[in-house]
């Protein structure tokens, strides 16, 4: 456990993933990205808010000229459920028609936040849009959706931590955990 952000810790069940494993895996991929687009330059697409912390880990581990674009999404349902209807709340700043695109996301549950961002990429005619996830739990995919990376598959399990929240909280924990149910049953 990282130790400087204790107070948080109590709300946690366990942890599931530490910082330290985080990092290696984030530099594991940086690499592999770097080795798959090599002479690209591929547009690194953050989805705010959760992606953030993986965001900027990640493209410090990738040795590529990448330019980076934010997109802001929300849901509609609960924090803790997916409905599959989303909107933008923030557009994405520049054109990405024939442009290598990769989507950076926290978590692919459902998987239909992602369908719909990687069909609204390739409508703007992208060059081609894969997707990159810290987290996936294939268990809940309600739709066909292909992760192309992915650092951890979990279980079915309500998590919070590196960008991760619930109401806001948690984002700044530097591990992964599982929220203590009594959390979100209060
Ligand atoms: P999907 O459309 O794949 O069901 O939903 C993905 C989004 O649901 C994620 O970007 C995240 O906001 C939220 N989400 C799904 N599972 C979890 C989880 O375990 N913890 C947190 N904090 N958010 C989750």
């Amino acid at each position: 456990m990282t130790q400087h952000v204790t107070v948080l810790y109590g709300d946690l069940d366990r942890i599931l993933i530490t910082g330290q494993e985080i990092k290696d895996a984030v530099e594991r991929l940086g690499a592999q990205i770097t080795r798959d687009y090599q002479g690209k330059s591929p547009v690194m697409i953050c989805i705010l808010k959760g992606a953030v912390v993986f965001f900027s880990d990640l493209i410090r581990s990738i040795d590529l000229p990448v330019s980076l674009d934010f997109m802001a999404i929300s849901s509609y349902g609960s924090s803790t459920k997916t409905s599959g209807v989303v909107r933008i709340l923030k557009d994405l700043d520049h054109d990405v028609a024939g442009r290598d695109v990769i989507v950076v996301e926290d978590i692919v549950d459902s998987g239909l936040t992602l369908s719909y961002i990687t069909s609204l990429l390739d409508q703007r005619a992208a060059r081609s849009v894969k997707i990159a996830t810290l987290l996936d739990k294939p268990e809940r995919r309600r739709t066909p959706l292909v992760v192309d990376y992915c650092c951890f598959t979990i279980p079915n399990e309500f998590v919070v931590g590196y960008g991760l929240d619930y109401n806001e909280k948690y984002r700044n924990l530097p591990d992964v955990g599982v929220l203590s149910p009594r959390m979100y049953s209060e």
